[in-house]
């Protein structure tokens, strides 16, 4: 069996093939890899790798400092590459280590009194529950986790029914780490507006990936990170924080770049979103993620969604007809990420297999993601996630390395791991 049909869905995407291929003659890893660990960490471009190797030298001749007064002008227009990605303005943004810690910064700012109530995703990724939990038991806030509709996606109409004036936070994960879902974040902000709560949404695997405008969102704040589909270094990321929102946010930490020390007894936060970020920062890292942010904004967004969106289409078509194959994406709306399990094939197995043959996948376990994987009965699930840089020929050759993981699995079962090829076995 091949998959040569692959060829003509991905031909009619948002990006050209002539774009495609000059998008991966940019990527040194295309080379090496067919990488379908997009959600996970994207292969840079080599402009993302130029900009942040061009100043790692330059700190490593003249000084870190007088590195970053030479590159000043470059190191402040991230700020409105980020503004202009998110479609909001440049003092709204922080720039920051990572999505969780961009999140943090949000979330633990939050001046939660007992009795409030804090409204969330099933999909929830594990480190903004896990902040829940504890911010409950320090503040006496309560945490309450709206259902999901017969599609998979966050409930609007659960939400709306959910909703009084005791509803301080409306948090939610926009495409969750484990899987295809969009949640529908501009119905969600719709209603947090209407309850008056502030509404937070975990974009770290929406962007780069999806066009995401936080005025079409009406979200107060959003977070997400450089490595993944955005292709930036490890590292990276970035908050936006509404700026009508700013001075109701309590900064969980400060110092002397977040405030000024102005009398002995006294300081003053900074105006902007800034106050969420610390003095230190790896400018290689941060012209890097700028590089990568001006990368996507060169392709379109709307341009990438359109490649990516079609692109997993088609490859969730096809993994569904290789027989003891389930294909594990929700929702009306789906992206980049694709989910599968294989029957009777542990998923690390089938990460193996695939990585022995130069494709890289990775896999989704319950702890990641609990509410969800529990609900659901699953345990783990490969991701296979897209990127636009992915080609027909990568798809084609990660179906048929799956089918032969389908393949070799013995209609009755034996002896553990009998019969089975390198790196495939089974519980
Ligand atoms: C990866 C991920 C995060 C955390 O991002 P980091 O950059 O690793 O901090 C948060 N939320 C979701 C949904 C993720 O997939």
């Amino acid at each position: 069996m091949t998959y040569t049909r692959a060829g003509q869905i991905v031909a009619q995407g948002g990006l050209t093939l002539s774009d495609v291929a000059r998008a991966r003659a940019d990527t040194p890893g295309c080379a090496k890899v067919a990488h379908f660990n997009n959600a996970g960490a994207s292969l840079m471009p080599r402009q993302v790798l130029d900009a942040s190797v061009r100043h790692l030298h330059l700190e490593a001749e003249t000084g870190g400092y007088e590195a970053a007064a030479q590159a000043s002008v470059q190191i402040d227009a991230v700020y409105d590459s980020a503004a202009r990605l998110l479609g909001c303005d440049r003092d709204e943004i922080a720039l920051v280590d990572n999505a969780t810690r961009a999140w943090d910064m949000a979330f633990y700012g939050i001046r939660f009194r007992p009795g409030d109530r804090i409204l969330t995703s099933m999909a929830e990724y594990a480190s903004n529950f896990i902040a829940y939990l504890q911010v409950a038991e320090r503040t006496g806030a309560r945490v309450e986790v709206v259902p999901d509709d017969e599609h998979g996606q966050l409930s609007v109409d659960a939400l709306r029914a959910m909703t009084d004036e005791r509803v301080r936070l409306v948090s939610m994960t926009h495409v969750p780490t484990n899987g295809g879902l969009v949640n529908p974040a501009v119905e969600v902000g719709r209603v947090a507006r209407e309850a008056g709560a502030l509404y937070l949404l975990d974009a770290c695997q929406s962007v780069g990936q999806l066009a995401v405008d936080v005025r079409e969102i009406g979200c107060d704040m959003l977070s997400t990170t450089g490595r993944k589909y955005l292709r930036g270094p490890r590292g990276t990321g970035l908050l936006y924080v509404r700026r009508e929102v700013l001075d109701r946010l309590d900064p969980p930490t400060l110092d002397l770049h977040a405030a000024t020390w102005t009398a002995a007894d006294r300081y003053e936060i900074r105006p902007d979103a800034r106050r969420f970020e610390t003095w230190e920062a790896n400018y290689a890292a941060r012209l890097g993620l700028g590089a990568a942010i001006d990368h996507a904004l060169g392709w379109g967004l709307p341009r990438i969604q359109a490649r990516v969106t079609r692109l997993a289409a088609a490859l969730r078509e096809q993994l569904a007809e290789i027989p003891g194959v389930t294909v594990r994406d929700r929702g009306v709306r789906r992206c980049g990420i694709t989910t599968f399990t294989l029957d009777g094939v542990p998923a690390p197995d089938i990460k193996a297999a695939l990585a022995a043959r130069g494709i890289n996948v990775s896999v989704s376990r319950t702890a990641s993601t609990r509410l969800d994987m529990d609900g659901r009965g699953l345990e783990e699930l490969v991701r296979a996630s897209v990127h636009y840089y992915n080609t027909e020929e990568e798809i084609a050759a990660l179906l048929q390395a799956v089918h032969d993981c389908a393949r070799s699995e013995p209609a009755a079962p034996s002896v553990a791991g009998a019969g089975a090829p390198a790196g495939v076995s089974r519980r």
